[in-house]
């Protein structure tokens, strides 16, 4: 547990929320990391039962209280971490990361990347696109992880990837009120345009939710609700269609009144 914000997606971190703000188990910033209790420690053991008997190979978010690859975390919980997966080969780790110009020095230094391992970079915007996916691309080629992925979320505006550097699964979302940090708008144009990126270089999509805001036509609305919601205009050069605040739940998780579930192909 524990993190230090690097990039504008972390503005509204989660885990901040959670467990500096809310439940003030560790402090986030330049503080000590926080190492979680031996339970959580053997879950992992307990879903590669269950994945036994299932004969299925579920996804595990690994570290969604921090990032695996912040160099702030001592090597030698990396260390045990990578031990802990490569024990459980059932389990399909997301190691996702803020930080894609760290993963191949610390892999090594965790004594290489499990084979059940994929690499993932947060991708919320142009400048994020233009330094983290090159930084994947190089970890793919050194590290041969199962697949790479994509989170572009939160979606902070148009992004364009070159398809040299289109990961395997691409996964956008927009972002939910954390705490006291107000979401900020997606477009869906900008969902739009990476589903068909995606489709175009034969990468799976996945589009997790929409976020608090969605457009709308002035005309729609009645006076009453013209007062009581929040709106924001001329998004990301998509001007015509302003945003309106109209909560997570309203706004849901389909563009296009289509659901976008593809996982990537793992071996069974
Ligand atoms: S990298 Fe992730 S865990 Fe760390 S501050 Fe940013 S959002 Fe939070």
């Amino acid at each position: 547990m524990g993190c230090t914000k690097v990039s504008p997606a972390c503005d509204g971190c989660y885990a901040e929320a959670l467990m500096d703000k809310r439940y003030g188990k560790v402090q986030w910033g330049n503080a000590p990391r926080v190492r979680t209790g031996a339970h959580t420690w053997h879950d992992p053991f307990r879903w590669q039962r269950q994945a036994d008997k299932d004969g299925d190979r579920p996804f595990v978010f690994c570290a969604s209280l921090a990032d695996i690859f912040d160099n702030q975390v001592p090597a030698d919980w990396r260390a045990d971490a990578f031990e802990v997966m490569r024990k459980t080969p059932r389990l399909v780790y997301l190691l996702l990361t803020k930080r894609p110009q760290n993963i191949v020095k610390l892999t090594d230094a965790a004594g290489g990347l499990p084979v059940n391992a994929a690499l993932g970079t947060t991708v919320e915007d142009q400048k994020r696109a233009d330094t983290n996916l090159p930084a994947l691309a190089v970890a793919k080629t050194e590290l041969h992880p199962l697949f790479t992925f994509g989170s572009f979320e939160p979606l902070l505006g148009l992004v364009i990837v070159p398809p040299a550097f289109m990961p395997d699964w691409v996964i956008t979302g927009g972002e939910t009120d954390q705490g006291g940090h107000k979401a900020r708008p997606s477009h869906p144009a900008w969902f739009r345009s990476l589903r068909d990126q995606a489709r175009a270089a034969g990468a799976a999509y996945h589009h997790k939710q929409n976020g608090e805001w969605l457009p709308f036509d002035f005309d729609d609305l009645s006076s009453e609700e013209l007062e009581s919601v929040e709106i924001q205009g001329k998004i990301g050069g998509f001007a015509d269609q302003p945003m309106m605040r109209i909560g997570k739940k309203r706004s849901g998780r389909m563009l296009d009144g289509i659901t976008h579930d593809a996982f990537p192909e793992v071996p069974a």
